[in-house]
């Protein structure tokens, strides 16, 4: 039981408290706990989905950058007191905690740092078999689109390459404290078993970010930085225009680039 007043919702911190107990309970069982040990939480706020975390047999840290919040997950978790990373998520090295060992994400996090949230994820995806996440419900729904949606871009194309996304549930404004202005959805991430790209992975990222910068013209311009021989560009890819292209297609198309350009 709590022993100390509510944390008061801070704006500036993204801060909408879940306040429903079974949905905090599905999203802290939507991991699969198989093949790692460690489980970081970003932003637990009160510890809505970190109590449930706490009864599973994993080890569960959490970052959390409010104060507040961390004063509160100290006096009522006593046994997380060692494992509270008082930081802000997108700066801090997480192998300082981690070292090399893999580790799953969960939580329900602020909106508008989601996007990097997710982009830091892609980077450490060599350590991180699983996500768990809240999301508004529309950049969950981007995220697991697929080519020819008008909503597929940059996040759909680079986490489908190294994850199988699923959307699993979408949760009304009305079970957060104080309710947030859209819908969110929970979307879990699967790592794929091979997620080494057959690609340069880095020219992966750049080529996928350039395509989409310009997204209704098609390849043959939006790359034009690249400066691809001509008789690259005349292959028919280089006419479609980036919604277009299926997550193997711009694998392909990274292989094609590399080619001409080395
Ligand atoms: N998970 C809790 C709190 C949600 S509100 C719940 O579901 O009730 C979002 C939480 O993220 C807040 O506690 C906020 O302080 C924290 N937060 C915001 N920015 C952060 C950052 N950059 N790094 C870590 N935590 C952050």
């Amino acid at each position: 039981m709590a022993n100390q007043h509510q944390v008061k919702a801070k704006k500036h911190l993204g801060q909408h408290f879940l306040e429903d107990e079974s949905i905090a309970q599905d999203i802290a069982n939507s991991l699969s706990l198989e093949g790692y040990k460690d489980v970081l939480e970003i932003g637990p706020g009160m510890g809505v989905l970190t109590k449930y975390l706490l009864k599973k047999d994993t080890t569960t840290h959490v970052i959390e950058i409010d104060t507040e919040s961390v004063d509160y997950l100290k006096n009522n978790y006593l046994n997380l007191a060692d494992r509270i990373i008082e930081k802000d998520f997108l700066k801090y090295d997480l192998n300082l905690v981690f070292k090399d060992k893999p580790f799953a994400i969960i939580g329900n996090f602020p909106y508008n740092i989601s996007s990097q949230i997710l982009f830091k994820t892609l980077e450490l995806r060599h350590q991180i078999p699983e996500f768990s996440g809240m999301f508004q419900k529309e950049v969950a729904l981007r995220i697991c689109s697929k080519e020819g949606s008008k909503v597929y871009g940059i996040l759909s194309v680079l986490t489908q390459a190294f994850y199988n996304a699923d959307y699993l549930f979408t949760v009304p404004p009305t079970v957060f404290n104080p309710p947030p202005k859209v819908d969110s959805g929970v979307l879990l991430l699967k790592r794929k078993e091979n997620y080494t790209l057959p690609c340069d992975e880095k020219l992966f990222f750049r080529v996928v970010k350039t395509g989409f910068q310009q997204r209704r013209k098609t390849l043959r311009n939006s790359l034009k930085t690249f400066n691809l021989s001509d008789n690259l560009k005349a292959n028919t890819i280089f006419g479609q225009r980036p919604e277009q292209l299926s997550v193997s297609q711009f694998i392909e198309l990274t292989s094609l680039i590399e080619n001409d350009i080395n």
